[in-house]
């Protein structure tokens, strides 16, 4: 962790930074007393709309934030996603931490046709109210953790709104994000390659 002074630096704190063409990440701080956490969320602006003369776009997010921060993620996506018929078409949960998924169930609300992209052994924690305290770890770091971030999950993702993709199975954006297995953090974890914007 860094003192929250320090994180008050960061370019793109509560406001999504175009890093390169395309894609843009945007940073909130969960605060711990002195210290804060910074949490990134990423957008990947994928293909135009053909109605909207190409103007409007899908869009890609990667991860959803903390619960404190649901609100002010809306707004700084809604900055960027500034045409009428721009749309969140995807939202890439990496795992079901609740610094990963806060926001998730405001971001199905405002884009009702979003589809959420995760592993299928999250759907326990992502969609049924499982802690991950319940995981038997064979890590000795693992099970101390698991009982510090472990809890039940506060809120259950509807099972209809989640498209569930393994490593090697394809899906729509396959050509921009690549799903890679990590496990071990989480069952599930998997971690997201951008192969291009
Ligand atoms: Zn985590």
């Amino acid at each position: 962790m860094t003192t929250t002074e320090q994180i008050k630096l960061l370019p793109d704190q509560n406001e999504f930074l175009e890093l390169r063409p395309g894609l843009y990440r945007c940073t909130f701080v969960l605060t711990f007393g002195p210290v804060g956490l910074p949490i990134a969320t990423f957008l990947i602006r994928g293909n135009p709309i053909p109605a909207t003369d190409n103007k409007a776009h899908e869009w890609i997010m990667i991860d959803a934030g903390a619960p404190p921060h649901a609100a002010q993620i809306l707004a700084a996506i809604e900055r960027v996603l500034s045409h009428p018929q721009d749309t969140l078409k995807y939202l890439c949960i990496t795992h079901s931490h609740m610094d990963h998924t806060g926001a998730t169930l405001l971001l199905l609300e405002r884009y009702p046709t979003c589809k959420v992209i995760a592993h299928p052994e999250e759907r326990p924690f992502l969609c049924e109210g499982k802690g991950y305290n319940s995981c038997s770890g064979d890590r000795w770091v693992f099970n101390v953790m698991k009982f510090l971030t472990g809890a039940p999950a506060k809120m259950k993702v509807p099972v209809e709104n989640v498209v569930w993709v393994r490593e090697g199975e394809e899906w729509e954006y396959q050509s921009v994000l690549k799903v890679v297995e990590t496990p071990g953090h989480t069952p599930g974890k998997k971690s997201l390659v951008v192969c291009c914007c």
